[in-house]
C-alpha cells in the first residue's frame, strides 16, 4: 500500500529522523481492550495474534503480547517503510489532512534506541466496559449499560460485562515500575473500582511520581477521592468527552445531564487551572458524528464561552458505521459546509478552529458505501427503545435531512 505524506507535514522533520513511514507506538505501547484482547494502539483495526492465535488477557500476559509475532511483524514493516493494513484509520486521517496518532507518535521518539530495543513504557487500559452511560455512538462492547438494549433490539447475545481479573491486575502491577504514561479508557474509567485499585497501587508504591496519566472520561464523576488521587501523579491529562450541549448532549449521552457535567468540568478546572496548572491539564474531546455535525458552530461557541481557554480537540467517528458523517448525502454535506464557511467568513470563531473546519470539509469529501438510510434505522431503533424523539431534539437538522429517509418501517 502506498503511504502518502500529508500536505501539512514538515517533511524536514521526518527526513531528519530517517523513517518517513514510521509509527513509534508499536515500539513502546500496548493496549488492553474492553473485551479482553490486545492491540498496539487504540486505532488498530484488528486484535493481536501470535502465529495466528488471537491473544487474550485471560491466557496471555502483557509482555507475551508486546513480543508477539504480530508486534514483531508490525515493527519490521515500519522499519522497512511499509504500512500494515490494520493501520487504515491513521492512513485515512492523514489522507484527509488530519494529524493522525501515527504522526503524533513522533513526540515519543525521544531516544532512537527504542527502535532497536522495543520496551514497554506506555499502557492504554480499556479496563472494562462498565459504564454509567449509554451513549448513542457507543455499543455493548464499551458500555455495560448498552448490553440489555443491544440484546433486546439488535439480537446481540454475546456481549456481557467485561472486567479485568485479579490475574490481569497482577500482570499490570508487574510492568507499572517501567511505565511513564498510563492511558485509562472505558467504559467509564472513573466509575470503575479496578481503576482506583491500579491508581492507588501506583500512589502507594511511589510509581505515580513518574507516571503521566491520561484519562478519557465522560465527566459525570467528581469527588474528593479522585481529586486526591489525580494530584498524586506526575502529570494528568483529563480528556472530557463532550459531543454537544444542552438537550442534544443529554440525548446523545444517555444518563448524563449537561448542567451537571458542565459543573464537574468547572470544578476540575478550578483544581487544574488555578492550583497547579502544570499538573492537571483538561481538554474537551468532541467526536463528530451525524448527530452533532450540523451544530458544530454552536458547539464551538458554547464550549468557548463555558470553558474559556480550554483546548478543544475534534475527532471523527469511524464506527458505528451508520453514524459516520461520510454517509451523508452530497446535498446535506453542501449545506453543512456552507454553514461552517459562514462562521469562518464572519470571524465568529477563534482562528485556532479554522484547521478543524478545514478537517471537517476534507472528511466530508470522503465517500462511503454505507447508505444514509442506515442512520435513520439506527436513530429510529434507539428512539423507539429509549422513548426519545430525534425530530424534536434536533428540529433544524431534521428539516434538512427528513426527505432522505426512504424506509420508515421503524417508525
Ligand atoms: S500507524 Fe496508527 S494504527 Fe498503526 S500502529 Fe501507529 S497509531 Fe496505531
Amino acid at each position: 500500500m502506498m503511504w502518502k505524506l500529508p500536505k501539512f507535514l514538515n517533511r524536514e522533520i521526518i527526513k531528519e529522523r530517517n523513517y518517513p513511514r514510521l509509527c513509534v507506538y508499536p515500539f513502546f505501547n500496548m493496549m488492553l481492550t474492553a473485551d479482553g484482547k490486545y492491540k498496539p494502539c487504540c486505532k488498530w483495526t484488528d486484535n493481536l495474534k501470535d502465529y495466528g492465535r488471537e491473544l487474550t488477557t485471560e491466557e496471555d500476559s502483557l509482555i507475551d503480547a508486546f513480543y508477539s509475532s504480530d508486534m514483531q511483524d508490525l515493527r519490521a514493516r515500519f522499519l522497512n517503510g511499509q504500512i500494515h493494513p490494520a493501520c487504515q484509520v491513521c492512513l485515512e486521517e492523514e489522507g484527509s489532512g488530519i494529524l493522525s496518532m501515527r504522526l503524533d507518535s513522533f513526540d515519543y521518539l525521544l531516544k532512537k534506541e527504542i527502535l532497536k530495543n522495543p520496551h514497554l513504557k506506555r499502557l492504554d487500559l480499556y479496563i472494562s466496559n462498565i459504564c454509567n452511560l449509554k451513549c448513542r455512538i457507543c455499543s455493548a462492547t464499551y458500555s455495560s449499560k448498552w448490553i440489555k438494549e443491544a440484546q433486546d433490539t439488535l439480537g446481540q447475545e454475546a456481549e456481557t460485562h467485561h472486567n479485568l481479573t485479579d490475574a490481569n491486575l497482577d500482570d499490570i502491577r508487574k510492568v507499572l515500575p517501567e511505565i511513564i504514561e498510563l492511558g485509562l479508557f472505558g467504559g467509564e474509567p472513573m466509575y470503575n473500582q479496578e481503576t482506583l485499585e491500579i491508581l492507588t497501587y501506583c500512589v502507594e508504591n511511589g510509581y505515580s511520581k513518574n507516571i503521566q496519566l491520561l484519562i478519557n472520561t465522560n465527566g459525570t464523576i467528581y469527588n474528593e477521592q479522585w481529586v486526591t488521587i489525580l494530584q498524586s501523579f506526575k502529570k494528568v491529562l483529563l480528556n472530557f468527552s463532550l459531543d454537544d450541549i444542552d438537550k442534544r448532549f443529554d440525548y446523545q449521552r444517555k444518563g448524563a445531564v449537561w448542567e451537571k457535567v458542565r459543573e464537574n468540568i468547572l470544578n476540575y478546572l478550578k483544581i487544574s487551572g488555578f492550583q497547579d496548572k502544570s499538573k492537571i491539564e483538561s481538554k474537551i474531546c468532541c467526536t463528530i458524528s451525524i448527530f452533532n455535525i450540523y451544530y458544530i458552530p454552536e458547539i464551538i461557541e458554547r464550549f468557548e464561552r463555558d470553558f474559556p481557554g480550554m483546548h478543544i480537540y475534534f475527532n471523527f467517528l469511524h464506527g458505528p458505521y451508520a453514524l459516520s458523517i461520510k454517509n451523508l448525502p452530497i446535498e446535506v454535506k453542501r449545506i453543512i459546509k456552507q454553514k461552517l464557511r459562514t462562521i469562518v467568513i464572519n470571524n465568529s470563531i477563534r482562528k485556532v478552529h479554522n484547521r478543524t473546519i478545514q478537517n471537517i470539509y476534507d472528511f466530508l469529501d470522503i465517500s462511503s458505501n454505507v447508505p444514509f438510510q442506515a442512520f435513520f434505522d439506527e436513530m429510529r431503533r434507539g428512539d423507539q427503545y429509549r422513548k426519545e424523539n430525534f425530530e424534536l431534539i434536533f428540529p433544524e437538522f431534521w428539516t434538512i435531512i427528513k426527505n432522505f429517509e426512504v424506509n420508515k418501517n421503524n417508525r
